[in-house]
């Protein structure tokens, strides 16, 4: 069974085919970043013009790059939210012509579902299982009782980790997203720093990120004013080790507290070496759990996550009709552990 995936929440636009939910036919994806980077961020009105710009030419890409035709297609799958509303709006508009024309049905898909169903292309999900969803806009433990259901046990109480790493970027003079680069740094860098770690006392799975934050901002313009030259690969390194001791720390605290099979590793600060090595560690202390990181390639924004979350989706019954408006602060449920 092929779905063809729409995905236009943030910056990328991205059309994919995908076969029986984790075989990737095509995944065409138009980065905006070249756009965005002049102004140190994601600006909304521009996002949704290039959106409008690249869907049909991504959407033809895909079509072509998997050899299909339209009446090979069994359903269209579309990220209808968390996201910027003139930007979903593009995705799920066109998501709705070609089910409407084509007589598809139309599943409606989550964004940081489609995340977590990135992992799906590393290898089948084993439930119950946990997701570490780190992002852009998200900070989050997700717990997946079984398929298609996703509750929230923490999340982060101010920053998201991607976010954090993109606003010290800016401080250190890196350019808009900063992630990637500051991994590169910090593998050159050692913790010399010793930057604060919000370690939660209470029984709870959250996480701050802006106390680090702070604390690093404060640590360079301090060093600016007095002409101390700090240097920048230890800044790297002693911020991103604080970031991935937080983490850790709450994962470890998850494991502790649900019976799962598998962790799973999602969204675009997956791509972390220092965190992906970090849970390798970890998990080899509960030798009972499997993990599951997100192929490299697929840790950020794609379609082809939305085509694997949203043939889930389907199988369970979830299907939208035209009136399928886009759900900018889209959110899964929260349970109380
Ligand atoms: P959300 O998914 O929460 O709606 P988003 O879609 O904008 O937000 P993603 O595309 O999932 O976010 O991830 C982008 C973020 O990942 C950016 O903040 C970027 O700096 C960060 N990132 C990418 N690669 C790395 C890396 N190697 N290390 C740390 N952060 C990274
Ligand atoms: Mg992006
Ligand atoms: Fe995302």
């Amino acid at each position: 069974e092929l779905i063809l995936a729409f995905e236009s929440s943030c910056d990328e636009t991205s059309v994919a085919v995908i076969e029986n939910g984790n075989k990737i036919l095509s995944n065409i994806v138009a980065t905006q970043i070249k756009s965005h980077k002049r102004f140190g961020g994601v600006v909304p009105e521009v996002a949704s013009r290039h959106h409008i710009e690249q869907v049909t030419m991504c959407l033809e890409d895909a079509m072509a790059k998997a050899n299909v035709t339209y009446d090979e297609l069994s359903a269209v799958a579309v990220t209808y939210g968390p996201g910027l509303v003139g930007a979903l709006l593009v995705g799920v508009a066109c998501a709705k012509v070609v089910a409407f024309s084509h007589d598809l049905p139309l599943i409606p898909v989550n964004h940081m579902a489609g995340h977590i169903y990135a992992a799906r292309f590393t290898n089948e999900i084993k439930f119950p299982a946990m997701a570490l969803l780190v992002s852009g806009g998200h900070t989050e433990l997700v717990y997946l009782p079984k398929e298609n259901v996703y509750q929230i046990i923490g999340e982060t109480r101010d920053d998201a980790a991607g976010e954090a790493y993109d606003k010290i970027g800016r401080v250190l003079g890196l350019t808009y997203p900063a992630g990637k680069q500051i991994d590169e740094m910090a593998h050159r860098g050692s913790d010399t720093f010793s930057f604060p770690r919000a370690m939660f006392k209470e029984d709870n799975f959250d996480f701050s990120f802006s106390g680090l934050k702070s604390a690093f901002i404060n640590k360079v313009h301090h060093a600016d004013q007095v002409g101390e030259k700090l240097n920048a690969d230890d800044l790297a390194a002693s911020f991103q080790q604080s970031v991935i001791d937080v983490l850790l720390h709450r994962t470890e605290h998850a494991l502790n507290s649900f019976s799962i099979k598998q962790l799973i590793l999602a969204g675009g600060v997956a791509a972390n070496q220092g965190l992906r090595d970090g849970l390798d560690q970890l998990l080899s202390r509960h030798s009972d759990v499997e993990l599951l990181k997100a192929p490299l390639k697929l840790c950020g924004d794609n379609a082809a996550m939305i085509g694997a979350a949203g043939y889930v989706a389907w199988k369970n019954g979830e299907v939208a009709d035209l009136a399928l408006n886009a759900d900018p602060s889209l959110e899964f449920e929260w349970i109380e552990k």
